[in-house]
């Protein structure tokens, strides 16, 4: 059976963590979407790590961990990423790289990074990865499959093809240099030297597991409102973030997927630029983004400072909503432990109007929170284990989200680490 880990939110809602301990009980482990631009942090034995391809499943050796065909493949940060574990200790992991999956290329990363440059002050905030200009390649169907590496005579002919109208922009719209293609091909075929250990058919692999009964985790990068279709266009990423997409960027029957695990956290925060309606401010939002997370809300690609918010309920029913919600883990309950009186937003008011239900981009922009104001419950809840025993004040705060968003609340999540892990029985 398939089960997904999806963000409900902006991302960084602590899907990483939540991955590496249902990796425990699965057997393959599967990014189907997104690239390097984005990471996840994982605190477990091995000490903490920030992640930007590999699946959160790595370190354990009973799981293969899988690149599928819907990310975009940045081969020399997958191969860094591989020896940046095995130099710390963690065993070797099984990986395999989908034939299908393309290529980030370097021309990607340098136009990602001019067209910022050139947007200036409009720009979109792009980490600067390449995502974007990745994807609007593949979908103009000029991208370059891993399994076209190993082709010279189809690679060739393609390098010299796309690099025309790619050295087109280089020149006349940022003014640079034009790239070379036989420097182009050099580079790629050491791409293809790094890659080959792991070539796979992955969709026949994963049909073959599937029959064998294995269980198979969809690992999400990012969360529903980064969605392109569904979130807050255009300051989206370029690639789905939806549960429904794991069937096409794993290459699985949609009927597979049994279980979507959305994680929300217990506040917010978000990256970018885009409307943030639940945004606080000043020392409020720094005594937050010191406190978030575990060592604080700063990219785990950029180390940029996260923007911080209240709990949102009209995003994350939305986030839920979207993502086809069967479980919620809510997460990092145990920054929120010094204060006094945690608003929540319940409403947005837009043009005079209150509303529950997330709207488009042009509205959203418009919108004030209607903040309901919970007590704290003013202690450290790290280390709790059974849902009883949390602060009344803390399980009220649960209760009355998880009344708000619409969507079971199973787990509940109290540290950084693995075992910091609380299970709601017969939710
Ligand atoms: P992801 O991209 O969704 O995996 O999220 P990130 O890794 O960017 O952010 C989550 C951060 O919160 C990481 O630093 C995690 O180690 C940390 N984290 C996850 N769950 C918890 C939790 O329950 N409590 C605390 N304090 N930190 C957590």
């Amino acid at each position: 059976m398939v089960k997904a880990v999806v963000g409900a939110n902006w991302g960084d809602e602590g899907k990483g963590k939540i991955t590496d301990m249902m990796a425990e009980k699965a057997d393959i482990i599967v990014r189907f979407q997104g690239g390097a631009n984005a990471g996840h942090t994982i605190v477990n034995n091995y000490g903490k790590f920030a992640l930007h391809t590999l699946p959160s499943g790595v370190f354990y050796s009973h799981t293969t961990s899988i690149i599928g065909n819907g990310v975009a493949l940045n081969i020399p940060i997958l191969i860094n990423e591989i020896k940046s574990i095995t130099d710390r200790g963690v065993p070797m992991p099984k990986i395999l790289v989908s034939d299908r999956a393309q290529i980030v290329m370097p021309y990607h990363i340098l136009l990602d990074q001019y067209e910022e440059e050139r947007l200036g002050k409009n720009s979109f905030g792009s980490t600067k990865s390449g995502i974007a200009p990745f994807y609007s390649d593949k979908f103009a169907k000029i991208g370059f499959q891993v399994s076209e590496l190993f082709d010279e005579e189809i690679l060739k002919d393609k390098v010299y093809r796309v690099l025309e109208t790619k050295n087109i922009l280089f020149t006349h719209l940022y003014h640079k240099e034009e790239m070379q293609p036989e420097a182009l091909l050099e580079t790629l075929h050491e791409y293809r030297d790094m890659i080959a250990p792991y070539v796979c058919d992955v969709s026949a692999f994963l049909d073959k597991a599937l029959k064998e009964g294995k269980t198979v985790l969809l690992e999400g990068q990012l969360g529903t409102l980064k969605d392109p279709d569904h979130g807050i266009y255009p300051m989206v990423t370029s690639s789905s973030t939806l549960a429904a997409y794991g069937a096409i960027g794993a290459g699985v029957p949609p009927y597979e997927i049994k279980e979507i695990v959305t994680v929300c956290k217990a506040y917010s925060s978000a990256v970018g630029a885009g409307a943030f309606v639940s945004e606080i401010f000043g020392e409020e939002a720094d005594e937050l983004r010191r406190r978030g997370g575990d060592g604080g809300e700063y990219g785990a690609t950029t180390g940029r400072p996260r923007r911080m918010g209240w709990f949102d309920c009209v995003a994350s029913k939305y986030g839920c909503r979207l993502q086809g919600t069967t479980d919620v883990a809510f997460t990092v309950l145990d920054v929120l432990g010094y204060l006094d009186e945690i608003p929540v937003c319940t409403g947005y008011e837009i043009d005079g109007v209150v509303t529950t239900e997330f709207p488009v981009t042009a509205k959203l922009e418009k919108a004030k929170p209607v903040l309901t104001v919970l007590k704290g419950w003013k202690s450290d809840i790290r280390g709790i284990r059974e849902y009883d025993a949390l602060p009344e004040n803390c399980r009220k705060y649960i209760e009355f989200i998880e009344e708000q968003i619409g969507y079971p609340i199973t787990m509940v999540s109290n540290g950084p680490g693995r075992d910091d892990i609380i299970y709601r029985k017969g939710k």
